[in-house]
């Protein structure tokens, strides 16, 4: 079941660079930078309330924010959504022929499994499925 929205993905050139809008204009505390080797990306998470804003930076011209970036600009990339059984989404949305971009979870940020559904069978939304461990 799908529990929250977790956070929004938001693809940057530079955190370094970003960050600085999050942390002097909004006032967020940045809580952790990391990088996450599955998705040629480094992130640097902010939380507001229960939801987290994910900047995402890429780690080479391989990867998919890179080519995300070159492609439409800075801006929102996906929304994250929690779930207590990612297994049971991605069958479910299997079963109404979404294209998932991972069939099976693979590792993200923070020790969570996540999954992605194509924007192309989401309405134009690159989703996320995400569980805790
Ligand atoms: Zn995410």
């Amino acid at each position: 079941m799908i529990k929250k929205i977790d956070h929004l993905g938001i693809a940057v050139h530079s955190i370094a660079r970003a960050r600085l809008f999050y942390e002097e204009v909004l006032g967020l505390t940045c809580e952790r930078v990391e990088e996450v080797a599955s998705q040629m990306v480094r992130t640097a998470f902010f939380t507001v309330g229960e939801t987290h804003i994910e900047l995402l930076e890429p780690t080479g011209p391989d990867s998919p924010i890179a080519r995300f970036l070159a492609k439409r600009g800075e801006g929102i990339h996906h929304i994250g959504y929690l779930s207590d059984n990612i297994e049971e989404e991605l069958d479910r949305a299997d079963e109404h022929g979404c294209q998932l971009i991972n069939e099976k979870p693979v590792a993200g940020a923070g020790g969570k499994r996540i999954a992605f559904l194509h924007p192309g069978s989401t309405h134009g939304v690159l989703t996320e499925i995400c569980s805790k461990g």
